[in-house]
């Protein structure tokens, strides 16, 4: 892991008053860069020549840093150009996954809001697991290994796959079946089964619930929530019952975009006490726990309980349901707010307060 004092001494050496605030082109690129702005900040962005037409037709960038391709973006001489531009790096899903996990941590020596120790929680099941249950969360059962298998389980795959290849399954012969189909289409292959993942199958209604948890003011924000739009199982829902049966189709859950929604009211303590409790386990495990954004993917349950299966240590793709505010987020300042523009006034409230140690690493 980068020290924090070297961070520390990399900004030390910035012009404060020029600071760029910078993201890779990608996943929810649009809302930072333009809360950046909108807090007063110049942006840049780094994409390659063919993926930057958004970031110029929605003008959000005030520079652009072209790589070759993105898993440049932690060469030397990329870094380089970012500590001249006194970039401030906002992580999002595609940035890590560009960078690599190994370079966020050890080889990356930028400026970055939030966390970067935290990242590592979400992308590892058992990190993960262990976070989210520690912190006294409710999480799908986990099972040790197929031949539990003894109701409705979700078998899922390591990496991050949106989804790709995940099933349901409520027998052992059902599991070695699908199995077998998946190998046969390609989507798995005979590594994946070994770290095959399962857990019970929660229905329920999808709630992710995206927060803001400010270390200024030690308070924890929701910001909004959103529902995932996935093919080929909200596709094929559209298709009655007895077809579906004929049809003999294997669903999958490859996210593919999302839904704003709002939770019923009288959830909303049990929303706030989720957020909370986490972030007061993040303190103790990786130390100085979740800055900034993360998110809580959950099931609504009849019993009105909120199971989590998975959670977000960053910017979550969901936010860009609220790129004009959310429900939510427009309750604490009556204004439009969104997770990008949330992150920017942060950074300049800890700009201003000469506290920018507690919002980067
Ligand atoms: P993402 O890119 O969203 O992080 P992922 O590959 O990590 O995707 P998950 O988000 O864990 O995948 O799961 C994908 C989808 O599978 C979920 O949005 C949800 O529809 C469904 N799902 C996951 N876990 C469960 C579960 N325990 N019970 C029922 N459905 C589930």
């Amino acid at each position: 892991m980068i020290p924090k004092e070297e961070i520390m001494g990399i900004f030390e050496k910035y012009n404060k008053d020029e600071v760029t605030i910078v993201t890779v082109g990608s996943h929810t690129s649009l809302h930072i860069l333009k809360g950046a702005k909108l807090e007063g900040f110049s942006t840049a962005v780094i994409t390659t020549k063919d993926r930057a037409i958004p970031y110029k037709r929605f003008g959000v960038a005030d520079k652009f840093i072209y790589v070759d391709q993105f898993s440049d973006i932690s060469k030397e001489e990329i870094q380089q150009q970012l500590r001249d531009m006194n970039a401030i790096i906002v992580p999002h899903g595609s940035f890590i996954a560009y960078c690599g996990l190994d370079n966020v941590e050890d080889t990356f020596k930028v400026p970055m809001f939030g966390n970067r120790a935290i990242l590592r929680w979400e992308a590892e099941r058992d990190l993960e697991g262990q976070l989210l249950g520690g912190s006294g969360l409710r999480i799908p059962k986990k099972y040790g290994g197929p031949d539990e298998i003894d109701g409705p389980v979700m078998v899922k795959f390591p990496g991050a796959r949106g989804g790709r290849g995940y099933f349901p399954c409520s027998s052992v012969e059902e599991f070695w079946r699908k199995i077998g189909e998946f190998k046969a289409k390609g989507v798995l292959t005979e590594d994946d089964v070994s770290k095959a993942h399962i857990e019970e199958y929660v229905v329920g209604a999808n709630y992710c619930i995206h927060y803001f948890y400010s270390p200024l003011k030690d308070q924890v924000e929701l910001m909004g929530i959103d529902r995932r739009y996935e093919s080929s199982i909200d596709g094929l829902v559209r298709v009655p019952a007895k077809d579906q049966l004929e049809l003999n189709i294997d669903p999958s859950y490859v996210i593919t975009g999302n839904f704003p929604v709002v939770i019923r009211e009288s959830l909303l303590p049990q929303v706030f006490d989720m957020g909370d409790k986490l972030v007061a386990k993040a303190k103790e495990e990786v130390n100085p726990g979740m800055l900034g954004p993360f998110c809580l993917q959950s099931l609504c349950n009849d019993n009105l309980e909120l199971v989590v299966f998975e959670m977000s240590a960053r910017v979550d793709g969901g936010t860009n349901t609220f790129m004009n505010g959310s429900p939510y987020s427009c309750l604490y300042t009556g204004e439009p707010l969104s997770m990008g523009q949330r992150i920017a006034k942060e950074i300049k409230l800890a700009l201003e307060l000469n506290m920018i140690d507690k919002v980067i690493s």
